[in-house]
């Protein structure tokens, strides 16, 4: 069954991790993957993967990010300096961009 998330979390959004193991850790969004309800951080919830020698790879420990739940992000405003919640409003030519719910910032260019 699919869960598909809806988030306003996208690609390139710089996110603080609220929960866990890495709690504090700040990173870039390099996959959002809304049908599991999660997103990979770059260099965030590392692990360690052991792959087996190939014809192109001698194998090994390989090193790659853990998809996360969404719920354990959260965006950083670059005007807070602090993960905050979002919200979107519309702008007078109709476009929709997302804005920062502290200091209400948008966040769109
Ligand atoms: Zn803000």
């Amino acid at each position: 069954m699919s869960t598909n998330v809806k988030t306003r979390i996208r690609r390139d959004d710089e996110v603080i991790v609220t929960a866990g193991r890495d709690k504090g850790a700040r990173g870039k969004v390099v996959r959002v993957l809304p049908e599991k309800g999660k997103v990979v951080v770059s260099k965030v919830n590392m692990i360690k993967r052991h792959t087996r020698p190939t014809q192109n790879s001698a194998g090994g420990i390989v090193e790659r990010e853990a998809p996360f739940a969404i719920s354990n992000i959260q965006f950083v405003c670059p005007k807070c300096d602090a993960g905050v919640r979002m919200g979107v409003k519309s702008l007078e030519d109709g476009r929709k961009v997302r804005t920062c719910r502290k200091c209400g910032e948008v966040l769109d260019q």
